[in-house]
């Protein structure tokens, strides 16, 4: 398998929200982070908008993330990917699949997996496919989950902050979902696909979705594409450890604080920006991150509190220029 190394080809990095609600304290720090380390390595910064998902989406959400990306002084140097235009694409390589790779048809409702399931990898939310459909697949294909078989192999990466990874994809995550029954595509296919379509070099990204990660390089192997490097930050966490998101109640950023929040997420990022800069106009702010962002400082951890200011203003209250 093909790692894109350093100098092998351009960097090119993305941002890849679901517009699930507005931009909050977590996505500005994915934003910021992967913002950062392409400008730094003199590459290409692409946002690519995650809507696959209509029934999780807001309204709304999408035009109101990249208002405040600009807000914030971050633009996509390439136009904006929307997966909801990208059907097509995802259905071709599910039908390769299905001929080359064994996909398979699983009508398993929720509740017997609930109960037939082993507990998933660590920070896995889902639990593991015990095969069932696989020994048996169904013989109507109609209102049907797609899952691809895993081997039993041992997934190995090694992660710039996280440092090296291993998971065992048989035992720990079990074949996964690739089409879901509703029709939609899963996320882990669109993602691959999406990523080796816009020819990313390097994936940073919440840790969150480091255990999402192996699924994603054996995808890749199964359809030989290139496998990026990848650097998963710290998720800002509410006081109790969850991560914060819109089902934890996050409040959105508001670009009338742009220097204090940006500040906070530079130092959420453990890079010292000076205190008075957060106070400062935005384009100092920019100008310091600029000049002195190290990604060797993001602290190795999963998660960290994210800070006070992150309970801004009601999502409704919110100004974002137009
Ligand atoms: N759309 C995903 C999210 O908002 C992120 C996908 C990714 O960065 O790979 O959680």
């Amino acid at each position: 398998m093909v790692s894109l190394s350093d100098g092998a080809r351009a960097y090119r990095g993305r941002f890849a929200p679901s517009p699930t609600g507005p931009l909050h304290f977590g996505s500005l720090v994915a934003a910021l982070a992967s913002y950062l380390e392409a400008r730094a390595r003199g590459g290409a910064w692409l946002v690519r908008m995650e809507d696959l998902d209509p029934p999780r989406e807001m309204p709304g959400a999408a035009d109101h993330i990249l208002r405040t990306l600009a807000a914030f002084g971050m633009e996509s140097d390439e136009p904006v990917l929307y997966q909801s235009s990208r059907h097509a694409a995802y259905a071709e390589h599910w039908q390769w699949l299905r001929e080359h790779a064994g996909l398979y048809a699983c009508n398993c409702s929720r509740a017997s997996l609930r109960a037939a399931a082993g507990a998933g990898a660590p920070g896995e939310t889902g639990p593991v496919y015990p095969g069932t459909c696989r020994r048996r697949p169904p013989a109507d294909e109609t209102d049907v989950a797609w899952r691809l078989p895993v081997d039993d192999v041992l997934i190995r990466f090694e992660d710039a902050v996280q440092g090296p990874q291993a998971q065992q994809l048989a035992r720990e995550v079990g074949d996964f979902v690739l089409r879901r029954r509703d029709g939609l595509f899963a996320y882990q296919l669109a993602v691959v696909v999406d990523d080796a379509f816009q020819g990313i070099t390097h994936v940073v990204r919440g840790s969150d979705l480091l255990a999402s990660t192996p699924r994603q390089i054996f995808l890749q192997q199964r359809l030989g594409l290139p496998r990026p490097d990848y650097l998963h930050t710290p998720v800002a966490t509410l006081a109790g450890g969850e991560k914060l998101s819109k089902q934890t109640g996050a409040r959105p950023v508001d670009p009338a604080r742009a220097s204090e929040t940006l500040h906070a997420a530079l130092c959420f990022l453990g890079q010292p920006a000076p205190v008075e800069l957060a106070h400062a106009p935005l384009s100092a702010l920019w100008d310091w991150a600029h000049a002195h962002w190290q990604a060797a400082r993001i602290p190795r951890e999963m998660g960290r509190p994210a800070p006070p200011l992150s309970s801004g203003a009601p999502a409704d209250m919110v100004q974002v220029p137009r």
